[in-house]
């Protein structure tokens, strides 16, 4: 590293002993960051082969308004994530509010009352309790007749195939398998185990619809749940496949026939995907879905430095050290509520908005502990951006991820490193 860099972080209140020691455990990582270069190369190919293929010219970057009748760039995207995604159709569309809305509209589109969901790996993520209504919610699947069951992980974190096999029954219409760990402390599962437990499930029931929740895995390898067997993979435009650069947005890519389902559910029967004007974020979801990869690229070195520097210091950390990794997403436990808050506003102070301001833990609707969130970026809410959240309850566990360069993503973490120095919670000697 030049003097001009140590200086500039000297400016930036990183003390020389900070930047050092992250550069010391960076030597060690050269081998990692190379594969994911490797990586981040095949996925930008695929990319631009895709952009290539569909002819996506100058229009598709402009937009349309009122119903978007013939909207060129609109169904030209949807074409590039088929290509993308290897897939035989995709809905991508600004009208899919977030990632969530998009699990909601794949799972009420393909489901039918009397049909029965099944969750053959435990717990899906929280937002998605109301939709099924293991929490009670107004217009729940539960409220419309659809019932759910759950097989739960086995104690080391695999798959409890007897209990699935059992699970299934003349109902069962729809599996869903999240691929990250959101905010569970299991594994996340590699897309080539997802292809396993696909691939058991339709050996028992082969009409069976399997839907892959993709949040944060996007171009983290070099396939998705889509090349081994799902016939949806779905997820959100403000996390990995939205390259920081679109402002809202979800997809589905799959099966024609789960697509176009969900097309009507999203504008009405008789609709479909014909309607639904993009608007003016065509352009940003181009240039987002090009960028995606090497975006992923650089949040995944973040993951892996805070894992090192962080296991270095004595705190668990999932994944940890060394682990291969499925999604973008490090938790650090610190043991301590001094500890996330220092984190946090440590990852707060790199942000290039609102560094100046000192997030505080509150009292976020839905949870039933004070949650403390760092986040300054560009499209609020957006976590393939850099940001960190903690709930303030046993066992003071980060939740780290995001950073659209890795020179953004090593500033932050050195920066919560310094916080926790600052803090008297850390030191290095
Ligand atoms: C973020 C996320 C969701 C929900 O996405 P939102 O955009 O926050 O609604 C669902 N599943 C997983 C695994 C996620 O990480």
């Amino acid at each position: 590293m030049n003097e001009k860099t140590y200086k500039i972080y000297a400016d930036m209140n990183i003390s020389p002993e900070v930047t050092a020691f992250g550069n010391e455990i960076l030597d060690n990582l050269k081998d990692r960051f190379d594969k994911i270069d490797d990586t981040a190369e095949y996925n930008q190919l695929k990319v631009i082969n895709a952009m290539q293929e569909c002819r996506v010219s100058e229009a598709c970057l402009l937009g349309t308004t009122g119903y978007g009748y013939n909207d060129l760039g609109r169904d030209t995207l949807e074409s590039v994530y088929a290509k993308v995604f290897h897939t035989e159709d995709a809905l991508v569309r600004p009208q899919i509010t977030c990632g969530t809305h998009a699990l909601a509209l794949a799972l009420f589109s393909n489901l039918r009352p009397g049909d029965e969901l099944l969750s053959p790996a435990g717990k899906p993520y929280d937002t998605l309790e109301e939709v099924i209504g293991i929490r009670p919610s107004k217009g729940s699947l539960k409220e419309y007749g659809i019932s759910y069951r759950q097989v739960e992980l086995l104690e080391d974190g695999s798959f409890d195939y007897d209990g699935i096999r059992s699970a299934i029954n003349e109902k069962t219409r729809l599996v869903t398998i999240q691929r990250s760990k959101g905010y569970q402390t299991r594994p996340t599962f590699s897309v080539e185990q997802i292809g396993r437990l696909i691939a058991f499930v339709k050996d028992i029931k082969p009409d069976v619809i399997c839907m892959v929740d993709n949040c944060y895995g996007e171009f983290v390898e070099t396939i998705e749940p889509s090349d081994v067997g799902a016939d949806m993979t779905v997820g959100s435009l403000i996390k990995n496949p939205g390259g920081g650069l679109a402002p809202i947005g979800g997809y589905i890519a799959g099966a024609k026939e789960c697509v176009e389902n969900a097309a009507y559910r999203l504008t009405s029967p008789g609709l479909g995907k014909e309607v639904g004007a993009s608007l003016g974020v065509m352009s940003a979801f181009y240039q987002g879905l090009f960028l995606a990869p090497t975006v992923t690229a650089g949040a995944l070195k973040g993951a892996i430095f805070a894992a090192n520097i962080y296991e270095k210091l004595g705190f668990p950390v999932i994944p940890n050290a060394v682990e291969e990794r499925h999604d973008i997403i490090q938790a650090v436990t610190f043991g301590t509520p001094e500890g996330v808050i220092a984190f946090c506003r440590g990852i707060q102070a790199a942000a290039p908005v609102d560094s100046h301001v000192s997030p505080e833990p509150w009292d976020m609707p839905g949870y039933d502990a004070q949650v403390i969130m760092a986040a300054g970026a560009f499209v609020s809410g957006s976590s393939i951006e850099l940001s960190a959240d903690g709930p303030i309850k046993p066992p003071y566990a980060v939740y780290f991820q995001g950073g659209l360069t890795w020179p953004h993503a090593k500033l932050g973490i050195l920066k919560s490193l310094q916080s926790l120095i600052d803090h008297g919670i850390v030191s290095l000697l």
